[in-house]
């Protein structure tokens, strides 16, 4: 059967639907050892091909299958072989299985997971050093295998530090790894103990704030910004400031009657288009968290889109720079804005950057969060959650970091809430 090409998509959109398979395949699949995500996905790029491969070893390939074409949302089986299985889940999205002896296992699922470049790299780097790699493993010229029991293994081999997936891009990565200078604490979501970027039916969320509560409380997290929007942001439910008064006093009744999560007051404020912020700095620091965004007049040129953006972060209670691009993938370009110049300023100020997590944003996107961390620009992870499903964003904002190469330091909400407030509010070089 030919291949088709196949469209792409959010990695928010495949993710979820690749993992309750996986997750399906470990409940019910016979004799199953090892078993994972390939390819983009793997390496959670901002858009994933609508195929997904999943590879796994087992004992034997046949009631692996059986339990993979027997899967909730398995709509059609489309190819079947001895070890290899193609299904179709609900209109359009490809799922193919494959299933591998225990000691293939690794090989293939490092040379399925990529990225192109980073496996023609590795290839020159083997033939260097008189060895065969492909996905059959590493050859010796000779002839002899050499045993690869996990991808560990390999680059050991290869006389390298462990690349993560996400890193394998072929942008240093290779270089740094031989060099043993690939950081090796990158951040991860059981680093962060509090979700960044909330917004409830006090602005435009579905829902309340209790509801946001106890939902944050049960993933484990230790405090929720509540960051509605401003004044100005009629559109969005953007709060007046006796609102948002009312608002600080539901916070201290949940906060003094729920146990285990501590909301903080906080704002998305708008960055209007002089470069001033939607409310008086009398009301911003009496916030405990303020992000600055835009979301309206995107179409400044790039000199007067910068400047106001530069002239926001001058503000002394702006802890936050909010989705600096305004991008939404496949559906609205970014505004121009010179990213060096923000970020360079946002280091100089103290300023945080927000890594978006909501799927359709990923903004910063991965190659401006690497130049938020040269700069040693401080991030927060963020999952700009209008419903409690949204608190799942961060684990998207945690993936575009960690392609961005982001250590567990660099990451203001992995501290403790009373830490992460007063980290904003470090005084400021004027
Ligand atoms: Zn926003
Ligand atoms: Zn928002």
């Amino acid at each position: 059967m030919p291949r088709e090409r196949s469209p792409l998509c959010l990695l928010g959109d495949l993710l979820p639907e690749a993992d309750t398979l996986l997750e399906q395949l470990r409940m019910t699949a016979p004799g199953l050892h090892q078993f994972g995500l390939t390819g983009d996905l793997r390496r959670r790029t901002e858009l994933v091909r609508g195929s997904v491969e999943l590879i796994a070893s087992a004992d034997a390939p046949a009631p692996v299958l059986e339990a993979f074409t027997g899967a909730l949302g398995v709509v059609e089986v489309l190819q079947r072989e001895h070890a290899r299985c193609t299904v179709r889940m609900g209109d359009d999205m490809r799922v193919s299985l494959r299933v591998l002896p225990e000691e293939d296992f690794a090989p293939v699922l490092h040379a399925l997971t990529g990225s192109k470049a980073h496996l023609a790299r590795l290839h020159a780097l083997a033939r260097q050093q008189g060895l065969h790699l492909s996905h059959r493993g590493l050859r010796r010229s000779q002839g002899s295998r050499l045993p690869i029991p996990d991808e560990a293994t390999l680059y050991r081999l290869l006389g390298m530090q462990y690349i993560p997936p996400e890193l394998r891009e072929d942008t240093g990565e290779i270089e740094a790894a031989l060099a043993g200078r690939l950081p090796e604490d990158l951040v991860s979501l059981e680093h962060i103990q509090g979700a960044v970027h909330a917004h409830s039916t006090w602005s435009d969320g579905r829902n309340s704030l209790e509801e946001m509560a106890r939902s944050a409380r049960s993933l484990g997290l230790r405090y929720l910004t509540i960051t509605e929007h401003s004044q100005s942001a009629i559109y969005a439910g953007g709060l007046k400031v006796d609102a948002l008064r009312r608002q600080w006093e539901e916070i201290d009744r949940l906060n003094a009657t729920l146990p285990g999560i501590r909301l903080l007051k906080g704002i998305e404020v708008d960055i209007l288009e002089s470069g001033a912020l939607d409310y008086p700095d009398s009301v911003l620091e009496q916030l405990e968290v303020v992000i600055g965004s835009i979301h309206v007049r995107h179409g400044l040129d790039e000199e007067r889109m910068t400047r106001r953006v530069l002239q926001a972060m001058e503000n002394p209670h702006f802890h936050i720079l909010g989705h600096p691009t305004g991008r939404l993938l496949q559906s609205r370009a970014p505004y121009p804005l010179r990213m060096e110049a923000v970020l360079d300023k946002a280091a100089e100020r103290g300023v945080a950057v927000e890594v978006n997590g909501n799927p359709q944003r990923l903004d910063l996107k991965d190659q401006h969060v690497r130049q938020a961390v040269q700069r040693g620009v401080r991030l927060v992870m963020s999952c700009d959650a209008h419903d409690v499903v949204g608190l799942g964003n961060l684990r998207y904002a945690v993936a575009t970091a960690r392609r961005g190469w982001t250590r567990r330091e660099d990451v203001l909400n992995t501290l403790t809430a009373d830490s992460f407030v007063s980290a904003l509010r470090e005084p400021r070089v004027s």
